[in-house]
């Protein structure tokens, strides 16, 4: 971890020199963190390559250096342990449950301010503050073109029915982003139809879960499974791939598919910040989330990531614009996030990865 580095000045500084650093940093108006030559330190769940580009602008922006952590897992128990001396000051996540966890856990302290909360609704953030969603995912259901016919899979609940016996893929129900989508369900449907319909949905699995999201499309590509369940930017990253050709050839066998537009909306997720309980850099740290959720960042989601944003008035990816407006389920985050638990241990209890 990078200890600050405060500007040494020596005892007796030439008065003209002082001034003149005094003046540059008036002039300039370089913030604070940057004049005491301190980094903003951010945990992140969120993978390197995505959070990069944001960074730099950030940085371009406003001086502020930035130094990210990355990490696919423990980025939480590091905290805890770490206390007061913990050096992070942002964390970012890729999906509610996460976020939530450190809030529960007493990780994060709560923002005010004016422009996150006009930039974002209320439905995507945290009632007291200590997070702020700043990009939504739809937990889309990936289609092979041909082999699933029209009308066959529209809805989650088709996953589970008898017609797609051996046809299904899944990642691991221990994923967040799965765990999500479950507890969405039982929000919606109550535990005892959410299990039905996890074990259904596990009864008609053509393999065991495994994978990441964009495995479950080459998985339909190559004949293992008919559908699968990923977010929509994953799909968009692979028929984009420029670099990996065959991730390409993998998106263009599948369709994807927003489901259960008939009825409560396809379950979507967000990705999210907070502000670190003992952040030390707390206005930039402020600074940092207002400028995700500004329109040059919120179209940088958009445009790299493939994300909805959360800001309205933001152009989509055309990719993403050609699937069509849809209907989000709007049940409130925070229901989702009471029903994690439940959802990891109804996950469990049907041995879903076994
Ligand atoms: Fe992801």
């Amino acid at each position: 971890m990078q200890a600050s580095v405060p500007i040494h000045v020596p005892q007796k500084a030439n008065t003209s020199l002082f001034c003149a650093l005094l003046c540059a940093l008036i002039l300039f108006n370089i913030p604070s963190a940057m004049a005491q030559g301190d980094t903003l330190n951010v945990y992140s769940y969120r993978q390197a390559f995505l959070v990069k580009p944001l960074i730099k602008a950030f940085e371009d922006d406003t001086g502020v250096q930035v130094k990210i952590i990355f990490s696919k897992k423990g980025l939480l128990q590091r905290l805890k342990a770490e206390g007061k001396n913990a050096p992070a000051d942002v964390v970012l996540t890729a999906d509610i449950n996460r976020i939530a966890e450190f809030a529960a856990q007493d990780l994060l302290q709560p923002v005010k301010s004016t422009t996150l909360d006009a930039n974002i609704p209320s439905q995507f953030r945290d009632p007291d503050g200590l997070w702020y969603g700043l990009t939504m995912r739809a937990r889309a259901i990936y289609a092979h073109k041909t082999r699933v016919r029209a009308g066959e899979m529209t809805t989650y609940e088709d996953l589970a029915k008898p017609h797609m016996k051996g046809r299904v893929c899944m990642r691991s129900g221990k994923h967040p982003y799965n765990i999500s989508l479950l507890a969405s369900i039982i929000a919606a449907r109550g535990m005892e139809d959410a299990q039905a319909w996890i074990q259904g949905v596990k009864d008609n699995l053509a393999r065991r879960p495994q994978g990441n999201d964009r495995a479950q499309v080459k998985a339909i590509a190559q004949g293992e499974c008919d559908v699968a369940v990923g977010n929509s930017y994953y799909f968009g990253k692979m028929l984009t791939n420029t670099k990996k050709p065959q991730e390409r050839q993998s998106a263009e066998a599948v369709n994807i598919i927003l489901p259960n537009q008939n009825d409560r909306g396809t379950h979507v997720n967000v990705s999210a910040a907070g502000i670190a309980k003992y952040a030390k850099h707390v206005q930039q740290a402020k600074m940092f989330l207002e400028f995700l959720s500004s329109p040059k960042i919120q179209g940088l989601f958009a445009a790299q990531n493939m994300e909805y944003p959360l800001l309205s008035g933001i152009q989509l990816h055309p990719l993403v614009a050609s699937w069509g407006t849809f209907k989000a389920d709007d049940t409130n985050l925070s229901k989702i996030i009471a029903n994690h638990t439940k959802a990891a241990r109804m996950m469990d209890r049907v041995n879903f990865d076994n």
